[in-house]
């Protein structure tokens, strides 16, 4: 049986779109505001041919579990990274 793939929309599940970050930045800088103040949440997607215009790149179980263990190393054990 296959194991669940995680919800890729959690915080710490995901990497945010380098190339959305950039388009954001560009029109932020252009107009002076984010495309959601600009437009509205519903005109403010961009379109991205690397995410699909999520935003998000999911991360595989297998790093979202060594993340997860590298900050429990260095804030739970007290260990260094
Ligand atoms: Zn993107």
């Amino acid at each position: 049986m296959a194991a669940a793939m995680p919800d890729h929309h959690l915080h710490g599940n995901f990497d945010r779109c380098p190339a959305c970050v950039l388009q954001q930045e560009e029109f932020v800088r252009r107009w002076g505001r984010s495309p959601s103040a600009r437009f509205g949440r519903r005109r403010a997607e961009i379109e991205c041919q690397l995410c699909d215009g999520s935003g998000h790149l999911p991360l595989s179980v297998a790093e979202i579990v060594r993340r997860t263990v590298a900050v429990a190393r260095v804030h739970h054990w007290g260990l260094p990274a």
